[in-house]
């Protein structure tokens, strides 16, 4: 059976990959999943797309017999919150997160606010495919209700954070999408000085590429050295990921924001444990280490980690990219709330971005990629595996090896014909020797599985 969702939701270009009439049949699809009743909460992004699709996910829902709560335009992390708030069954996000402005997308929720499980798509999928779905009779269609999920939001974490003991100067650009709905207004309200750029909305994106990388931000490094700011923020499309820029206009690495957040946020709590991905650095195990936790390893994607927490529970989870999940608030990637506990954080500390940085131990990450057929990808897998058998190995998604004084891990993408190839040590030197000893394994396993 063909994949419809890849790592987190249905992604492609509007009107070629992802037209209305496939946005309906989801729709369709998830009230057949949920026996024509329940309600749904729907959200979408600023995208110039993203009100069609809202009213074709809309309509299938409610033929097949669902309630709609439509909150309309709205950061991931909102959605989320209105699942729980109004109570909802499930949730729909329309949004392409940081891809360009004409692709779209879809993300299912489940009622606890998280990512639809695997399960749950491959359900949807198959519905979809086998063309299985159910109407409902005339006088069972669902009703459809506006509601206003950003007051009680904002309400929301206004309650949870207190007001900063500093007042910081604050760059936020958030692309000119769904971040710009909440963010410049909590930093205001929680008594930051913010200067906004890009928090027009505007689906065309004419501001940046809305994936918050270095590249792609750096006017608002820019801005932060010029305006003499204490730090810089930048969201993507739908506010789930957040960048920190320095007082001197660098861009920090995710999992450092991570860490330093998850640092912050959990000491004092016995043995904290920590759900992220097999991707992210080893700076998230010497903090979990110093504050008497540990770290629980998922395959790559944000449904994986959810169900992680769902199944075992934690008081913190995260990605490499920085988005930071605080199950005690929402079970989704918190962009919104990891700057604002980020800025606590650094406010408690007393220290500039910059020093607050080099408080944690210093990593080097060297990420490469080959191309590999996908058809050869497993045994490719097997034969690395016993290639480095005599190393401390994790395989939850692709293949993991943990050294003395670093690691590598070679993962098959889950979506295009590659390899990916990361290795971090603690000094450069040994990062370049990890990746080398990395990228000369994994061609002489793709040769030798290619040519039999
Ligand atoms: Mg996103």
């Amino acid at each position: 059976m063909p994949k419809l969702f890849g790592t987190f939701g249905v992604r492609g270009v509007v009107n070629q990959e992802l037209t209305p009439e496939f946005g309906f049949d989801v729709g369709l699809a998830l009230a057949t999943y949920m026996k024509g009743s329940g309600k749904v909460a729907v959200g979408y992004d600023t995208r110039t797309s993203s009100v069609m699709f809202e009213q074709a996910i809309t309509a299938g829902l409610i033929s097949g017999g669902c309630d709609v709560v439509a909150i309309g335009t709205s950061p991931t992390p909102v959605l989320s919150f209105a699942i729980r708030y109004f109570s909802c069954d499930a949730g729909v996000m329309i949004t392409a997160s940081h891809n360009p402005p004409q692709y779209n997308g879809i993300k299912l929720w489940g009622s606890d606010g998280g990512s639809f499980s695997r399960e749950g798509e491959r359900e949807i999928e198959r519905i979809i495919l086998e063309k299985s779905w159910k109407r409902a009779p005339w006088d069972k269609i669902g009703k459809i209700g506006k509601a206003d999920a950003l007051t009680p939001y904002i309400k929301g974490i206004l309650n949870r954070i207190p007001k900063f003991e500093r007042e910081l100067k604050v760059v936020v650009d958030c692309a000119n999408a769904t971040g710009s709905l909440v963010t410049p207004r909590l930093l205001r309200e929680l008594g930051c000085k913010v200067i906004s750029m890009n928090c027009q909305i505007d689906g065309t994106f004419p501001g940046r590429n809305p994936e918050p990388t270095p590249e792609n931000i750096k006017e608002l490094s820019k801005a932060v050295v010029a305006c003499g700011a204490d730090l810089g923020i930048a969201h993507d499309g739908d506010a789930d990921r957040t960048a920190i820029v320095n007082e001197k206009g660098e861009v920090l690495a995710g999992d450092r924001v991570f860490a330093l957040v998850a640092f912050h946020h959990l000491r004092g709590k016995k043995n904290p444990q920590i759900v992220t991905d097999i991707s992210v650095s080893s700076v998230l195990d010497d903090v979990a280490r110093e504050l008497g936790g540990s770290v629980v390893k998922t395959p790559v994607g944000e449904p994986e980690i959810a169900q992680e927490i769902r199944k075992h529970g934690c008081e913190l989870g995260g990605e490499e990219t920085g988005s930071v999940i605080f199950p005690d608030w929402a079970l989704c990637r918190e962009g919104v709330m990891t700057a604002l506990k980020f800025i606590e954080a650094l406010v408690q500390s007393g220290e500039k971005v910059s020093e607050f940085d080099r408080t944690l131990p210093q990593y080097f990450l060297i990420k490469q990629k080959i191309k590999c057929p996908n058809e050869i990808k497993g045994q490719v897998l097997n034969l690395l595996s016993e290639r480095f058998a005599r190393y401390k190995l994790n395989r939850v998604d692709g293949l993991r090896v943990d050294f003395d004084d670093g690691w590598l891990l070679l993962r098959p993408s889950g979506t295009e014909p590659i390899f990916r190839c990361f290795s971090e040590a603690k000094n450069s030197e040994r990062a370049k020797e990890l990746a080398e000893l990395g990228m000369q394994e994994l061609k002489a396993c793709a040769k030798t599985v290619g040519s039999n």
